[in-house]
């Protein structure tokens, strides 16, 4: 099968069937973060449970468009139960592969890798980036109240 055209699928799919999506004013006792892309109009709130230096679970709310909601997904099913360290690493090789720079193989797999055609339309790299980058800030100890 064309390859673009599995990536396509993943991404609707994904989009149709959003990944531990919650409503954005969800009063669940995690610590959030909300990032906006302004060029596209994409707004998400990425909730986090931290525990023993990993993550114990993962929840998203995404309004946008369809590269940026696939993109929360997929995050959430990625990081979900990871040491913070190797989360952080995944973060950081996810950035790269839709950069189109040298990434770890043996980190990035499965659908986030539908996101590396991302790489040829820059203006859609911060609809791919923007939850993986509001999720990374939370890690590093920022949070909204
Ligand atoms: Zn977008």
């Amino acid at each position: 099968m064309d390859l673009r055209l599995l990536y396509r699928q993943v991404i609707l799919e994904h989009y149709q069937n959003p990944r531990n999506k919650i409503s954005k004013d969800n009063k669940k006792e995690y610590l959030k973060k909300r990032g906006y892309n302004p060029s596209c109009g994409d707004e998400v709130v990425i909730f986090l449970e931290l525990k023993n230096n990993k993550i114990k679970d993962i929840k998203q709310y995404c309004s946008g468009c369809s590269i940026c909601c696939a993109s929360t997904s997929i995050l959430t099913e990625e990081l979900k139960g990871l040491m913070i360290p190797l989360a952080e690493e995944k973060i950081s090789e996810f950035l790269k592969l839709i950069k189109g720079e040298n990434y770890n193989e043996e980190l990035i797999k499965g659908d986030a890798l539908a996101l590396k055609g991302v790489k040829d339309f820059p203006a859609r790299i911060n609809c791919a980036s923007l939850s993986w980058l509001t999720c990374l800030d939370i890690l590093k100890g920022e949070k909204d109240e």
